[in-house]
């Protein structure tokens, strides 16, 4: 990048920069994104992984928002169909609920619920159209029983079925770069923008960035600026000097992760809905993985922005609620691990509104310096984010819109039906996740794994990561630190009941024999991912 200077710059990897990335090198410009840290390790990683329109924006009236992103669901089980799963949704009604999902006012006695999310969930298969997952259905309380047997039969008036999709949110970050580099993008971790070249007129020429592994600063020159920077995008306008318009109103999402056995699920990718919390929410009970999956809390703040932490508070709140709608007695000894990330919402600085009450909308804003900034959104609508910035920015080339990337296919889906029958050794479980985790370049994993029975061996027994999944993440994922394996290209560290802490220095070894590594250096990732953490995936 360094030497030849790139059309676009993307500053931030998580997924909107991944998304611009993917869209201006399919247009064709010469691109090259960087992330002061990991890809993904921002908000990006940390997320309820739904790629969904999202009901509770229903009773907000944000039609527009519920709508594209239904549209953006279906894409992505068009374009990488092994990369996200129908999920179904058991959404029940208690006769105490007084403003479920969020309703902007309290229906007395509850009165009127069942009417109000049936049409609710009606608009909703309208909106997705011919995009549909498959329609909702209202369900008699027996056949809710039976979907999501952890939940309190006691007071439950109505019942529905609606479906919505899951992924990994970083394997689908780390996909959607992956699918850039493939036209040509080049991308960097650890490498941070730190500030910008500017022209005698205030015009952005170049971007500085410092490498943080090697210590090295450098100088990229680029005709376009694309600030992805989510809840740092304020603070990367303010790099130019001059002033920035933005408003982001961080707001801080939590979730807990626990086993299977401590909430009765129902049958597979059945997940259950709590529809209504004392801030006037919804939380979600999802089964991910080996695990479940309960969140998410919305507070309004950024103490703890450059690496959030959970609470006492945050477990207690989500604990309380789950217990509350399950038949369930969970207690902070029931978390096997929690992640938080922060929310880049949008607002205008006079806004006094709650953060759960902002849109989740996106925006793209022309920065100081003729940066674009492209920020809000969600995960679901990653594409469409990336597509109105470079719509910004081939705008100014003079260039007419495109929506070319509505139809391109992901890095790992050509082939992924045939890479399924190449992976007969493996045992059911293993075989699934490559699939879902690597798409068709699962059998780039499977040759790794064949070199050497060791490289054919589990990570962590009981989970279905491969020892060779660590090989391919350094060669050809770009891994680097050991936390990059660990927490973003495996999810041990939200599975693994000991968080990946036994197994750290097995596979610190691996990557050492990759990356060359020496022994004072294996021992340093090893102490730094522990630190990791016991800061940012454990509650404090
Ligand atoms: C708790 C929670 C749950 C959510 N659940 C869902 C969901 O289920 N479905 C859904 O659709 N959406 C969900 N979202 C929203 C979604 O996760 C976010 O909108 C999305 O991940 C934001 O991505 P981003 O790329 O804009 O930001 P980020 O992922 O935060 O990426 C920004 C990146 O910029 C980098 N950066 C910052 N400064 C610099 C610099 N100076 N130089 C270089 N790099 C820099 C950071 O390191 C970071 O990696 C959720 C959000 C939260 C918080």
């Amino acid at each position: 990048m360094a030497a030849e200077g790139v059309d676009v710059f993307v500053i931030g990897g998580g997924i909107t920069g991944a998304a611009v990335a993917m869209d201006a090198a399919a247009r064709g410009y010469r691109v090259g994104l960087t992330d002061r840290g990991d890809f993904a390790s921002g908000t990006s990683s940390r997320s309820t992984k739904l790629i969904h329109g999202g009901i509770r924006y229903l009773p907000q009236f944000d039609f527009a928002l519920v709508r594209e992103a239904l549209v953006e669901r279906g894409l992505l089980f068009q374009n990488a169909p092994w990369i996200v799963e129908p999920l179904a949704f058991v959404l029940p009604l208690y006769s105490w609920n007084r403003r479920p999902l969020g309703a902007p006012l309290t229906l007395p006695f509850g009165i009127g619920a069942g009417a109000m999310v049936e049409a609710g969930l009606l608009t909703y298969d309208l909106f997705a159209g011919r995009y549909n997952v498959r329609r909702h259905q209202r369900i008699p309380i027996a056949e809710a029983i039976r979907l999501a047997p952890g939940l309190n039969p006691a007071d439950l008036t109505h019942a529905f079925v609606y479906y919505d999709g899951q992924t990994d949110d970083s394997r689908l970050t780390l996909t959607v770069l992956l699918t850039a580099v493939s036209r040509g993008a080049l991308a960097a971790n650890y490498v941070e923008a730190t500030g910008f070249q500017l022209s005698a007129t205030g015009d952005i020429q170049a971007v500085r960035v410092l490498d943080t592994i090697k210590g090295r600063e450098l100088v990229v020159r680029a005709r376009h600026v694309v600030n992805a920077a989510g809840v740092f995008a304020q603070r990367v306008e303010e790099l130019t000097g001059m002033p920035s318009n933005l408003r982001i109103r961080p707001a801080k999402g939590v979730h807990l992760v626990v086993a299977r056995e401590s909430v009765p699920m129902g049958p597979p990718h059945t997940a259950i809905v709590l529809p209504e919390t004392d801030d006037g929410r919804l939380l979600f009970v999802i089964p991910w993985e080996g695990r479940v999956l309960i969140g998410t809390t919305d507070t309004a703040g950024s103490a703890d922005i450059d690496g959030p932490a959970t609470t006492e508070g945050d477990v207690e709140y989500l604990l309380r609620h789950c217990n509350r709608y399950l038949r369930t007695e969970l207690t902070a000894s029931d978390v096997i691990s929690s992640f938080a990330g922060y929310r880049p919402l949008i607002t205008h600085s006079s806004s006094k509104a709650a953060t759960a009450r902002l849109s989740r909308g996106h925006a793209v804003i022309d920065g100081p310096g003729g940066m674009v900034s492209v920020v809000g959104g969600k995960l679901t609508t990653w594409r469409k984010m990336g597509e109105d910035a470079v719509n910004r920015i081939a705008e100014r080339d003079g260039l007419p819109p495109s929506s070319a990337t509505r139809q391109l296919q992901l890095a790992g889906t050509d082939g992924w039906r045939e890479a399924q029958t190449e992976l007969s050794e493996f045992s059911s479980d293993v075989r699934s996740h490559l699939i879902r985790a690597y798409g068709a370049a699962a059998t780039q994993v499977a040759l790794i794994s064949r070199f050497s029975a060791k490289l054919g061996g589990r990570i962590v027994p009981g989970l279905p990561y491969l020892k060779a999944e660590v090989i391919h993440a350094c060669r050809a994922e770009m891994a680097l630190t050991l936390a990059d394996v660990l927490c973003r290209r495996t999810r041990i560290v939200i599975e693994d009941l000991d968080q990946g802490s036994k197994v750290a220095h097995d596979v610190a070894d691996l990557m050492a024999a990759e990356l060359g590594w020496k022994k004072a250096e294996v021992d340093r990732q090893v102490d730094s991912y522990l630190q990791t953490i016991g800061e940012e995936y454990r509650p404090r």
